[in-house]
């Protein structure tokens, strides 16, 4: 389907673009919202008032038919020859028998762990990660759909209702790079959405910015942390607050959001912030309900948690969506805090309560014009041939790309890259590009991906 970064998309007029977006997204909503979808979001509307034992059986079931398609479908776990679970061994001791697995070791066997029998669509989809490991995932319909049934149930907790108004700030490439005149938006009719590019929020724009969304007036904002809280310090530097009247709830994701952020977010916006925590391998997923505190979602996956210290603990989650490509026992290399087991929130849902969510920092880049972006490690995605990556900024005018490269890696490759980073990042700073056998770590074994030092 015509990309966003499509020759014809960038020259389009604006009506055009917002045509092909429309175009592209009741595509999109076809597949993500039919009868699976809606047999999903049934099925999880209620197990979210389920008792505890209630949840934990329907997870006990949720996670054996995901552990025994693994066992007799999936080449990875059928080498492995686990015993099948039987009276005397519960689901929980079945679980245990399949080693944990690492990021490393779907990235170097990933055909080993997708269904070679798999009939029907099946999209690819890639990431640079947070820790820095690039990682191929495939989907089918079912895992889409069950995926988006999780989101929608967490726009629900925020107030938001199905055809309502709604608005976006995130890393699409809507508006193209380089534009240097509003409007930094395209309107998406399929999903009566405005779509704000992040890319070009800056001290020049930010208040054109603030007046589109005021006039649009959503009950919802979708953004990147960074994108809103960027626009609520902007508002509340110069003692203003948001005037939109129908703003019931905005939803975070993809970066973490700071209790500084959050703080400004809910001052200046008027409503509560709806964090959600998922991962690109469909593994753990944790929410935010009406009352503010994060869940981590029983009703998803299986999620051990192993300590690490006093207080924190490592997240191995088995995700219950994804036959096509299902990873069992995966590491995500995130920490959790967790609430007390008998701590009941308010909402009075079952799912345990998540105290805070240590490890998924994303540092931002700085650009010389004053921009903060954040998610700058999307340079990386769909660039061929890149094992590991790191970017480093050690001026504001200056970035190193640090990268592990495979022996395939070429000139076409580079360019790419260089093309990615001036369009995402800025044409007025300059990228260098350096191979390296292996990439710095800190102290625990992490890579961090971006580190910048101005
Ligand atoms: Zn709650």
């Amino acid at each position: 389907m015509l990309s966003y970064s499509s020759w014809l998309y960038r020259k389009s007029p604006v009506w055009l673009q917002e045509a092909i977006i429309f175009f592209r997204f009741f595509i999109r909503k076809c597949l993500r919202e039919g009868r699976t979808f809606k047999k999903i979001h049934g099925r999880i509307e209620r197990t979210q008032w389920m008792t505890r034992d209630e949840l934990q059986q329907y997870q006990d079931e949720q996670l054996y038919s995901i552990l025994q398609h693994a066992r007799s479908k999936i080449p990875f776990y059928q080498q492995q020859a686990q015993k099948d679970a039987d009276a005397e061994m519960g689901v929980r001791d079945f679980v245990r028998q399949f080693p944990v697995l690492q990021k490393q070791t779907v990235v170097e066997h990933r055909e080993m762990f997708v269904n070679p029998k798999h009939f029907g669509l099946k999209f690819k989809s890639a990431t640079s990660g947070t820790t820095g490991l690039s990682m191929v995932g495939f989907r089918d319909l079912y895992s889409i759909s069950f995926e988006n049934a999780f989101l929608t149930r967490q726009l629900e907790w925020a107030g938001y209702q199905k055809g309502e108004k709604r608005a976006w700030i995130r890393g699409d490439m809507i508006v193209p790079p380089g534009t240097k005149k509003s409007p930094y938006w395209r309107v998406n009719r399929a999903d009566n959405m405005l779509m704000l590019s992040a890319y070009h929020l800056s001290p020049t724009t930010v208040s054109l910015y603030i007046q589109e969304l005021e006039k649009f007036d959503p009950v919802l904002i979708q953004a990147y942390p960074s994108a809103i809280a960027y626009m609520a310090e902007q508002l509340l530097s110069r003692g203003q607050l948001y005037r939109g009247t129908k703003l019931k709830g905005i939803v975070t994701s993809s970066e973490s959001l700071s209790a500084a952020q959050r703080t400004s977010i809910e001052r200046a916006m008027g409503v509560r912030v709806f964090d959600w925590y998922g991962s690109f391998e469909r593994c753990v997923a944790i929410g935010t309900c009406e009352h503010g505190a994060y869940h981590l979602l029983t009703d998803y996956s299986f999620v051990e948690c192993i300590p690490v210290d006093d207080t924190a603990c490592e997240l191995i989650g088995t995700g219950f969506g994804n036959f096509l490509m299902p990873l069992i026992r995966y590491r995500i290399g995130d920490s959790i805090v967790l609430a007390d087991e008998e701590y009941q929130c308010p909402c009075g849902r079952a799912f345990p309560v998540v105290r805070e969510i240590i490890g998924r920092v994303d540092d931002v880049v700085k650009t010389p014009d004053g921009k903060c972006i954040g998610m700058a490690i999307n340079i990386f995605d769909g660039i061929n041939n890149i094992i590991e990556s790191q970017l480093v900024q050690d001026r504001i005018d200056e970035i190193t790309l640090y990268l592990v490269v495979t022996p395939q890696f070429t000139e076409t490759d580079k360019n790419a890259l260089l093309q990615r980073a001036g369009d995402i990042i800025g044409t007025d700073i300059a990228f260098t590009i350096k191979t390296v056998e292996r990439l710095n770590r800190t102290k625990n074994g992490k890579v961090r991906t971006i580190i910048c030092n101005v």
